[in-house]
């Protein structure tokens, strides 16, 4: 063993259903087709995943019954919050309770078991988001962006939405701005008015910043590939697997959604839907290799905060 902590896949299940604004009694091809394709890759690589559920998606009992079905697999299921709203950290308390708390309840419903790991929708957090993680227990957060390419993340955000000023106002609203300058990028502890330790003690949250290998460069996650090369993407992933202990893998439904998979009915832009899915299996292939090769071992998101914290796994 490396002595570093287990390696891990973390899947913000950002679902078609949510894209298309959530229509009555829509029965979402991301939750069956579309994730049996990673699911399949993942079981070749004996890979488990950590998969961060849209509370909302579960009012669906089709939907219910896959999320079920994972957690029994041994997959971990997360919590994304209740409407995956964007702004989460410009929101009041009372908004962000509503937002995790009726994920939380919804997600214990079906699997029986309570989430621990948390993920904000476009990494949009907040001491309220951190105070009320810390409340419910959660073990581990990772909605850190710990890149300065956050602000041209945000700024990209801005400028889709130019023509909506109430979105503009939210998006601009965040109170994270400060995290790409000062968040360190292995992974550290906070307690509920989101402040920074080294060590695990009762009442603290294992943040789990997003890999990041210099904090002027883009972070490692799967879209990076996409945008800005694989070889360059490649050599990224085994760098952090070789050196660092914070180092997770984030994928999104996106990622093994297929063209043929949309419904014509809803005409939103989705993201990477040009890439035919051929290649998209092909790159996750890629990196699932690459993960699996790694002597750290992969494990749930739930058993790498574990071991973080210092505790037996
Ligand atoms: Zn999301």
């Amino acid at each position: 063993m490396s002595g570093l902590s287990p390696l891990a896949i973390s899947l913000n299940f950002d679902s078609l259903n949510e894209a298309y604004g959530f229509p009555p009694g829509f029965r979402d091809v991301s939750f069956f087709t579309a994730f049996d394709r990673v699911a399949a890759l993942a079981a070749k690589y004996a890979l488990p995943l950590s998969i961060y559920i849209i509370g909302k998606d579960l009012e669906h009992p089709d939907h219910r019954a896959r999320v079920k079905e994972w957690h029994d697999m041994g997959h971990e299921i997360g919590n994304h919050t209740w409407s995956h709203d964007a702004s989460l950290g410009s929101q009041s308390d009372a908004v962000i309770r509503e937002e995790i708390g009726r994920a939380h309840e919804a997600i214990a419903t079906v699997t029986g078991v309570a989430p621990e790991g948390f993920i904000a929708p476009a990494w949009s957090t907040s001491r309220g988001v951190v105070k009320e993680l810390v409340r419910l227990g959660y073990r581990y957060d990772s909605s850190v962006f710990p890149s300065l390419f956050m602000y041209p993340m945000v700024l990209k955000s801005l400028l889709s939405h130019s023509m909506n000023l109430e979105k503009g106002r939210k998006i601009l609203g965040r109170k994270d701005w400060d995290l790409p300058l000062v968040s360190p990028l292995e992974p550290y502890f906070v307690d509920e008015n989101f402040k920074r330790y080294d060590t695990f003690a009762e009442g603290r949250l294992l943040i789990l910043p997003l890999p990041t290998r210099r904090r002027w460069q883009v972070s490692t996650w799967h879209t990076a590939g996409f945008f800005f090369g694989w070889k360059k993407h490649y050599r990224n992933v085994e760098k952090l697997c070789a050196k660092r202990d914070g180092f997770y893998y984030l994928i999104h439904p996106a990622d093994f959604i297929a063209p043929e998979d949309l419904s014509p009915q809803y005409q939103q832009h989705l993201e990477r839907m040009d890439v035919p899915i051929d290649e998209k299996m092909r790159r996750l292939e890629d990196v699932f290799k690459i993960l699996a090769a790694s002597p750290r071992g992969v494990s749930t998101m739930g058993r790498k905060a574990q071991f973080l914290s210092g505790q037996a796994v």
